[in-house]
């Protein structure tokens, strides 16, 4: 018998599983809304151009080796990073009191910025918005924090709960951590406005909390790398420090190249380069150091003019068309008819909708339509296209009436 025969069945993760279960599915009118990934107007996913541009680039580079890289990651890489998220002229990357290291993917980069925080900061206590991505509770539960959850969404309104936001945020313990959507919040698509970003500002640093910023989707909210970056340059331009994990798995399509960062501003360069020594004794015993392939990808995207604005146009294209599909199914469903108020979906940002149909809904959609989402109600607009529309909208009909 084996020594792990007493080893239960574990769950089927709740976002992954639903695409487990689209592959098993036989139907042709099968739709995947679960999946976090940009697809085409085709269903396909999308390699960028300027992807394969900088990959070509580095394919010819006969000087280029497989060497490790530094336990921080790619030197230039974690630069441009830390300029990409927080501004060339931001002041702390002027000061030089940033500190930057590669990690694996925005979940990598969450995970290590958890771990410093578990050993070298004396509040351990996060607080995460109500609701959140799923797995936010775990990664910082297992690197050691407490985790603890402030009101984010209002059901009734489909939107932002400011009140109840400033509320738990003010009745927080001082010197907490908070975690912060830096746009596109998933799974709600519901953001703060700039205004109410500088009210959240003003109360968290007057409350001593620490800002801990997730930026898995710059530049795929709105279509600007500038704009979507707002809500974390405000904070890194009052002097006060914060931390910040990058993501490039949908802003440049890398998803299985696992490549972001963690930056942390911090409020001098002396301090910068403590912190950076302990990440590294972090990340040392985790898994050594990240890999080169997606790093180098991004540096030479991030490094040359013409491919930073190829990027920017590419990226800026996948935006629109997630924009549109949010136009297109919202007059479908008035065109049809289907009761309820809908403009949530057009003003709700980012690569999700949170369309506020409920469990029992869910399963009937994807039992009676072969639409697979989670059972929120969270449903991938990246995943739905002009084709999809009109069977997407005979379910959601069917489901509410
Ligand atoms: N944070 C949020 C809010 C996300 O939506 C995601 C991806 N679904 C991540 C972090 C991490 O993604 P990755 O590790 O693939 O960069």
């Amino acid at each position: 018998d084996s020594v792990f025969a007493h080893v239960v069945q574990g769950p089927e993760d709740p976002i992954l599983g639903v695409t487990v279960a689209y592959n098993k599915d036989q139907s042709p009118n099968k739709v995947n809304l679960g999946v976090g990934a940009y697809r085409t107007e085709e269903g396909k996913p999308l390699v960028l151009n300027v992807v394969r541009k900088a990959e070509q680039k580095l394919v010819n580079d006969m000087s280029r080796v497989k060497e490790y890289l530094p336990i921080v990651g790619l030197a230039e890489f974690n630069k441009l990073s830390a300029r990409l998220i927080l501004g060339a002229d931001s002041p702390p990357v002027q000061e030089n009191r940033v500190t930057t290291v590669q990690c694996l993917s925005g979940t990598g980069s969450l995970r290590v910025g958890g771990e410093f925080l578990a050993r070298h900061y004396q509040e351990r206590t996060i607080y995460i918005p109500t609701p959140t991505w799923g797995n936010h509770t775990k990664v910082f539960t297992l690197a050691g924090l407490s985790v603890k959850n402030y009101r984010y969404y209002d059901p009734a309104t489909r939107g932002l709960n400011f009140q109840g936001l400033l509320e738990d945020l003010g009745s927080a313990p001082a010197g907490a951590v908070v975690l912060l959507h830096a746009c596109a919040h998933n799974p709600t698509g519901v953001d703060p406005t700039l205004e109410q970003w500088e009210q959240i500002r003003q109360l968290m640093r007057s409350r001593a909390l620490l800002p801990f910023f997730d930026s898995a989707y710059q530049g795929f909210a709105s279509g600007s790398l500038d704009a979507d970056a707002q809500s974390v340059r405000r904070f890194a331009a009052d002097g006060g420090e914060l931390l910040v994990a990058q993501s490039y798995a949908k802003n440049m399509g890398l998803y299985g190249e696992r490549v972001g960062a963690l930056s942390i501003v911090l409020k001098t360069s002396e301090v910068a380069t403590k912190v950076e020594s302990q990440l590294k004794l972090v990340i040392r015993p985790m898994y050594s150091n990240p890999p080169i392939h997606g790093a180098s990808i991004v540096a030479t995207i991030l490094k040359d003019r013409d491919l930073f604005n190829e990027w920017t146009i590419e990226l800026k294209a996948m935006a629109d068309r997630i924009i549109s599909m949010r136009h297109q199914l919202f007059d479908s469903l008035r065109a049809k008819g289907t009761p309820g108020d809908w403009s949530h979906i057009i003003k709700q940002i980012g690569m999700f909708t949170f369309t506020g149909l409920n469990p029992e809904q869910v399963a009937f959609m994807t039992k009676e339509y072969h639409i697979y989402m989670t059972s929120d109600g969270r449903i991938s607009m990246a995943g739905l296209s002009s084709r999809t529309v009109p069977h997407l909208t005979e379910a959601i009909h069917a489901a509410v009436t």
